[in-house]
C-alpha cells in the first residue's frame, strides 16, 4: 500500500530530537523554530514529559470514559488554576479540528441556532469553520454543511453590525492571533465589542486558542490580552507537546448532559499523562513569562534586519514580513544553514513558533544564519 499523497515534503528525514534540536537520518543537527505548527511547546523529548509518559505507559495507557479517570480531573484542575480559567469546565478530545466542532456543536446546542461568524483569513481546522488557506479549494469545503459560515473582515465594526442586523446566529469564532492566515489580530477594541455583541445577541463567543493557548502568545491565552472573557475555549497542538490532544473549555455556564459530546480517545490516560506533564514544566520553567521575555528579544534582533519590513505577533508566535515571498529563503535556512522556520498563508512572512525554553543563544543563532541568507 503507498501512502496517500496529500502533503508536499521536505527532503529530511529526522530520526531524534532534544530541545530544539532535531538529528536527521544522516546524523545531520537542524534547529526548530517551527515545532511542526507551534506545536512543541516544551522542547522535544522534555525529560520530565518522556519520564511521566513512560511511567503512565507502564501503569495503563488507555481504558475508556465510561471508567473514572482521575488523571482528567487532575489535568482540569491544574489547567485552570494556571490559565486562570477556573470558571469553565473542560472537555477533552484529540485535535483542533474536533475542539472546534466541538465548541460549534455546544453552541448550536445552547442556543438552537446553526449560523456561524468567523473571520476572514482564519483557520479553524478542517472543519464547519474551514476556510481557505491556500490556493486549494478543497480546504474551503465545510465538513458539516448543517453549519453555515459567514467570513467577516477581522476588525471591521460595520460588517459585524450589519450581519447581525440581517441573520441570527450561535457563535461567533475567533483566533486571538492568526495562526495560518498570517499573524493578524483582532484589535482590542473590536475585540471587546465583538464580545459585547455576542452578549447582547445571545451568541456563544469561541476563543479559538488552539495555536495561540498553552502560554505560546506570553500570556496563557491570547484572549488574555485584550481584557475579554470567552464562552468556550479551544486548545490542542501545545497542550501536548506533540501527542496528540485537545480539549473545549467550556464556561460552568452552560449545562452538561449525559451524551451531549462524546469521543473514544479524548483524555485518556496516556493524553493525560503528555497534558500534564506540559504543565508542570510550564510551571517549573516559568514558560510563560519567558515566552513573552523571549519575544521581546527576538522582536528586537528582528528589528535590527533591513529587510524585515514588518515584524508581527506576540511571544513566541511571531511573524516577520518581507518584501519578497519566503518559500526561496525557508528552503535555504533548511538546506543550507539548518534551521526550520515556517510559511502562512501570507507568502511573505516567515514564521517563528520555536519551543517557548529557546534560549536567547539559540535566538541569535537564528538571526546569524538569516543575515547570511538575506546578504
Ligand atoms: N485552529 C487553529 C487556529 C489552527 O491553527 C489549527 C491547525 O493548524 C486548527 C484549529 C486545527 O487543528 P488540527 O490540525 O489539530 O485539527
Amino acid at each position: 500500500m503507498k501512502l496517500f499523497d496529500v502533503y508536499p515534503l521536505y527532503d529530511v528525514t529526522p530520526v531524534s530530537a532534544r530541545g530544539i534540536e532535531v538529528k536527521d537520518d544522516k546524523g545531520q543537527i537542524y534547529l526548530d523554530f517551527y515545532g511542526g505548527h507551534a506545536v512543541i511547546s516544551i522542547g522535544h523529548g522534555h525529560p520530565h514529559y518522556v519520564q511521566r509518559l513512560k511511567d503512565q505507559l507502564d501503569k495503563i495507557g488507555f481504558y475508556s470514559n465510561s471508567v473514572q479517570n482521575p488523571l482528567q480531573s487532575e489535568l482540569a484542575e491544574k489547567l485552570g488554576v494556571l490559565s486562570g480559567c477556573k470558571n469553565y469546565n473542560l472537555f477533552m478530545c484529540n485535535s483542533g479540528a474536533e475542539a472546534n466542532e466541538n465548541a460549534l456543536k455546544m453552541a448550536s446546542f445552547h442556543t438552537d441556532k446553526s449560523k456561524v461568524i468567523a473571520f476572514k483569513n482564519s483557520f479553524h481546522g478542517r472543519t464547519s469553520a474551514a476556510v481557505a488557506t491556500t490556493d486549494n479549494p478543497a480546504i474551503n469545503a465545510p465538513i458539516n454543511q448543517q453549519q453555515e459560515v459567514t467570513f467577516l473582515p477581522l476588525n471591521d465594526f460595520g460588517a459585524f453590525e450589519e450581519a447581525l442586523q440581517k441573520d441570527s446566529y450561535c457563535a461567533a469564532i475567533i483566533e486571538p492571533i492568526q495562526g495560518v492566515g498570517g499573524l493578524d489580530e483582532p484589535t482590542t477594541e473590536f475585540f471587546q465589542f465583538v464580545a459585547e455583541q455576542c452578549r447582547a445577541n445571545g451568541m456563544v463567543l469561541i476563543a479559538d486558542e488552539v495555536q495561540s493557548g498553552f502560554g505560546r502568545s506570553g500570556k496563557f491565552f491570547a484572549f488574555q490580552h485584550h481584557g475579554i472573557q470567552p464562552d468556550v475555549i479551544t486548545i490542542a497542538k501545545g497542550m501536548g507537546n506533540g501527542f496528540p490532544v485537545g480539549g473545549v473549555l467550556i464556561h460552568e455556564s452552560f449545562k452538561a448532559s449525559y451524551g451531549l459530546l462524546g469521543t473514544t480517545f479524548g483524555g485518556n490516560h496516556l493524553a493525560c499523562a503528555a497534558v500534564l506533564s506540559v504543565l508542570e514544566v510550564m510551571e517549573q520553567e516559568h514558560l510563560v513569562d519567558q515566552a513573552a521575555e523571549i519575544g521581546l528579544y527576538c522582536k528586537e534582533k528582528a528589528s535590527e534586519i533591513p529587510q524585515v519590513k514588518n515584524i508581527k505577533g506576540r511571544g513566541l508566535m511571531l511573524g516577520l514580513e518581507f518584501d519578497f515571498e519566503v518559500a526561496g529563503l525557508r528552503k535555504d535556512l533548511i538546506h543550507k544553514q539548518y534551521i526550520f522556520t515556517g510559511g502562512a498563508k501570507n507568502k511573505k512572512l516567515l514564521r517563528i513558533l520555536p519551543a517557548l525554553n529557546v534560549t536567547k543563544t539559540q535566538i541569535d543563532m537564528l538571526f546569524e544564519a538569516l543575515k547570511k541568507e538575506l546578504s
